[in-house]
């Protein structure tokens, strides 16, 4: 079962909490507002989680045959994170990028300002 770490928008608190994967979006912060999942937070498999190899087309039944498995066969471990993590951090990536093109750009046209002005 996964740790996640959570934060409440309404107090602000942080937390960890072991949650299984399906009800790792109905955390509910001592204050009973609704918590949300820290992006890029606490997202460790510290209890075993069935893992399905497609590989063997089987389930593999403890973490030592699944770290041997993985291991073998090159394969990384990704947290469990939704399409809608995801795309949320894609969006933040892509804001900082052009937050960064745009303080570049301004860089650019300083320089020429003052290549042009001696
Ligand atoms: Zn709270």
């Amino acid at each position: 079962m996964p740790l996640y770490e959570y934060e409440c928008p309404n107090c602000n608190t942080t937390f960890d909490a072991f949650r299984l994967v399906a009800e790792r979006r109905n955390e509910i912060c001592s204050c009973g507002t609704p918590a949300t999942i820290v992006i890029g937070g606490n997202v460790a498999v510290h209890i075993f989680t069935p893992y399905y190899s497609k590989a063997l087309g089987r389930w593999l039944g403890n973490r030592q045959e699944k770290e041997a498995h993985l291991k073998a066969n090159h394969l990384v471990e990704v947290p469990d994170v939704g399409i809608e993590d995801l795309e949320k951090e894609a969006a933040r990536i892509k804001k900082q990028e052009d937050k960064i093109a745009y303080k570049k750009e301004e860089v650019e046209f300083c320089n020429k300002w003052q290549d042009m002005n001696g």
